[in-house]
């Protein structure tokens, strides 16, 4: 035989292309807007299609844009921890006010700044997560304090959160804020979260960067907390290339929000700047990309599941394997596909697993590393660490791109059960 290469069809060449772990999923409607946008020599970071995509968000986070509910029923009574109805959301049903930025690290920068952080603060972060949710902590000199995830949800632990902030309370350690991270496209539980943290007056930031399109108990991803920040990265569930929003109730915060974006000019016809400032605004071009991708955010999210969906079927059975869970009540974007691998019973190690796909062209990748063990922020006040340790040591992302095709899954698939069978 000349070739080596198998052409069984469950068999993929080394011909095909590299399949990516969440690759932009472009259509007509974008390149359209992008076009009008450039015929318009609106060429700047401002104009009429940012105004637009910022209030075309706000009616997706205000709920009026419906997302379907094709997994967990939106409200489940006698659920573990049911939030008291709409309490826990800043507004019920208000629409939020909007502020398109240059990216998400730019939407959690400038909530911190907002709300006050200074440095020498702390700020509560979860410390399982992309690094961006603590970075922005220290942009404003304040110090991150990373606190661990809970197994149901992966996201930040409200029993932790309520166990030690009292105990920071009476050390006079109490964080200027608390930032939750909706992970994988997932809520954090954000009525717990709010019962620990209301009697100390701690605001919590929402960092929706990955959960566009999720819900909890109904409302939507990004209406939780005092503010919430937007990543419109290249591989997150819809794109600008680059780009974010912050996102809030109070319309003057995010007026002030704008205005630190353009950095902090005031109304004279000089230039002239009563603070320091920030060039964080979302550009014109990209505001049009936007646009068309959150037209098509609520068929995405259904794409993202059935994938997830079509992954646990096929491979559900195999030793060893887990999936990440999605309690009732919770609507999860599934904007990457995460497996758990225990290690006693499990074929593979999540590292041997990747680099198999790897081999055929695929890229995978480990869950998140935890703050906590990242030389970045080594001195760091840790709270727990062994369930997002656990999580990082056992797990792997798949592809989970919108766009992908069931014969690429089927690569995928493929080689999974090849090791874990
Ligand atoms: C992507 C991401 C960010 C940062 O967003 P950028 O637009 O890349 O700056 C922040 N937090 C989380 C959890 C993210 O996944």
């Amino acid at each position: 035989m000349l070739s080596t290469r198998t052409t069984t069809p469950n068999r993929p060449t080394a011909t095909m292309p590299r399949l990516y772990l969440s690759p932009p999923h472009m259509g007509p409607d974008e390149r359209a807007l992008l076009l009008d946008a450039f015929d318009s020599n609106w060429i700047a970071p401002l104009g009429p299609h940012v105004d637009a995509f910022e209030a075309e968000l706000a009616a997706v986070v205000s709920g009026d844009e419906a997302v379907p509910h094709v997994g967990a029923p939106a409200i489940v009574s006698g659920a573990d921890h049911e939030p008291h109805g709409d309490a826990e959301r800043r507004t019920a049903h208000a629409t939020p006010h909007v502020a398109a930025l240059s990216s998400g690290t730019a939407a959690l920068h400038l909530a911190l700044r907002l709300l006050g952080v200074s440095p020498g603060d702390r700020v509560w972060v979860s410390s399982f997560t992309f690094a961006a949710s603590a970075n922005a902590v220290t942009y404003l000199g304040a110090t991150p304090v990373l606190v661990d995830s809970e197994p149901r949800t992966w996201n930040i632990d409200p029993d932790l959160v309520a166990e030690e902030l009292p105990r920071a309370a009476q050390r006079g350690e109490l964080p200027k804020a608390l930032i939750a991270v909706d992970l994988y496209g997932q809520c954090a539980d954000y009525a717990r979260l709010q019962a620990a943290c209301a009697p100390y007056e701690v605001p919590i930031i929402e960092d929706a960067a990955e959960a566009l399109g999720a819900r909890y108990h109904g409302a939507p991803a990004g209406s939780f907390g005092a503010l919430s920040a937007f990543s419109f990265n290249g591989n997150k569930i819809i794109t600008t290339s680059g780009g974010g929003a912050l996102c809030g109730s109070s319309q003057e915060l995010i007026l002030r929000a704008r205005a630190l974006a353009s950095q902090a000019r005031e109304p004279f016809p000089h230039y002239e700047h009563r603070e320091v400032g920030y060039n964080y605004r979302l550009s014109n071009l990209l505001a049009a990309v936007g646009r068309g991708q959150l037209r098509q955010l609520s068929s995405r999210v259904a794409a993202r599941r059935a994938h997830f969906e079509r992954y646990v079927t096929e491979l559900g059975e195999l030793p060893g394997l887990s999936w990440m869970p999605e309690p009732e009540g919770y609507f999860s974007t599934r904007w990457l596909t995460c497996l758990l691998l225990e290690p006693s019973a499990a074929r593979a190690t999540p590292e041997a697993l990747r680099l198999a796909l790897e081999a055929e062209d695929i890229e995978a990748r480990p869950l998140w590393k935890p703050m906590h063990l990242q030389p970045a922020f080594q001195g760091c006040q840790a709270l727990g660490g062994a369930v997002s340790e656990r999580l990082f040591a056992t797990g792997l992302c798949l592809p989970s791109g919108s766009a992908m095709t069931s014969v690429e899954q089927d690569r995928v698939i493929d080689v999974l059960r090849r090791h874990l069978a």
